[in-house]
């Protein structure tokens, strides 16, 4: 699949459901309110539009939320999906996932074909854990990265950095994430949804972390790109760890984007950053596959240039309404 630019799409993201357990400040406000059962894709659709994406050239499949692990059938999904691994039409399918479910998860998963996983952690002080997470318990993700290990998983940590509130955990993680052999993504917080929260006060460029673990460790930009938008270094100092950076506000990453996104409504998202997309819902429930195939022609054309989002002195702008969660992050 190409998009109006010349971009070849083959990665899709799919937001399973809008809930979660956690409500992290940058990401939902305290009282959130849900889509209708109703309104939210059934496995069988999810599975069914996963197909046609597939069947059309996505290689790589990553699931999402809200926390992925709070819907019941995300097993069942996971191994549905999986299933076209063994075919080969499907390259990757990984999960982006809080860790507090992972350990009752982590086996089922690994048999369903997934091999790395992206688990959240903002920091590794449970007092700033819970404070971020409003109310998260950081052992119960510690339990979740053992099962996922155990397992044979390997693991990505992501970190959206804050200012006033981790901006100096970033030293503990890097070097905590090399001792267990986890990867490390830091994240700027982007203006997603209403959160209760002023993040223009909370933004900080990465290129502050990055001084900062300079100061103690030698880090190496490196050529390596996942095909999607972080930046990465590479560190000697710390078992040859993998940094990456997601900058969306301090760096735009828009040009190489190879993406869509899959909300648990049945809209899909050609940028995380506008509001347009097409209704995938209507379009399977009136019309079946055709339906589907028609509305991935229409997003593909419809697929925007880059995001608005920018940090200017006066705030942020580009605020879309949609939070990450709904959007699938
Ligand atoms: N619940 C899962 C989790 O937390 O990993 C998956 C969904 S969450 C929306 C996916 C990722 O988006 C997480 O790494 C989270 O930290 C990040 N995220 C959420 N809201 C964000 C925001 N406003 N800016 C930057 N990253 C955000
Ligand atoms: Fe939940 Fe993930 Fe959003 Fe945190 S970032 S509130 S864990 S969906």
């Amino acid at each position: 699949m190409i998009d109006g630019f010349g971009r070849r799409i083959d990665y899709l993201r799919i937001s399973v459901t809008d809930r979660c357990d956690l409500r992290c400040r940058y990401c939902m406000a305290e009282k959130m309110t849900f889509l209708p059962r109703k309104d939210v894709l059934t496995l069988e659709e999810i599975a069914i539009i996963a197909d046609r994406f597939i069947a059309r050239g996505v290689k790589k499949i990553r699931l999402s939320g809200g926390e992925p692990l709070v819907r019941r059938d995300f097993g069942e999904l996971a191994h549905r999906i999986g299933r076209h691994l063994h075919s080969g039409a499907l390259e990757e399918l990984t999960l982006t996932t809080n860790g507090t479910r992972l350990a009752q998860h982590a086996e089922n998963l690994a048999a369903a074909g997934m091999k790395r996983i992206n688990v959240s952690i903002d920091s590794l002080d449970p007092e700033t854990y819970a404070y971020v997470t409003r109310g998260g318990d950081i052992a119960k993700v510690h339990e979740g990265l053992a099962a996922a290990t155990a397992a044979g998983m390997r693991i990505k940590i992501n970190m959206v950095a804050m200012k006033g509130l981790n901006d100096d955990h970033f030293l503990p993680m890097i070097e905590w994430c090399a001792r267990q052999g986890h990867d490390l993504t830091l994240i700027e917080t982007m203006p997603l949804g209403d959160t209760g929260e002023d993040r223009t006060d909370r933004y900080i460029p990465l290129g502050e972390a990055v001084d900062q673990i300079e100061q103690r460790y030698s880090l190496e930009p490196i050529a390596y790109r996942s095909g999607g938008p972080a930046r990465y270094y590479e560190s000697a100092d710390l078992q040859g760890i993998r940094l990456g950076l997601i900058t969306p506000l301090s760096d735009n990453f828009c040009a190489g984007c190879n993406r869509m996104r899959l909300t648990c409504e049945g809209k899909v998202f050609m940028c995380l950053g506008h509001e347009n997309h097409v209704d995938f819902k209507t379009a399977y429930r009136e019309r079946g596959m055709q339906g589907v195939d028609e509305a991935l022609d229409r997003a593909l054309v419809a697929k925007p240039l880059a995001h608005d989002f920018r940090i200017t002195p006066d705030g942020v702008s580009g605020v879309t309404q949609r939070h990450m969660s709904v959007t699938g992050g």
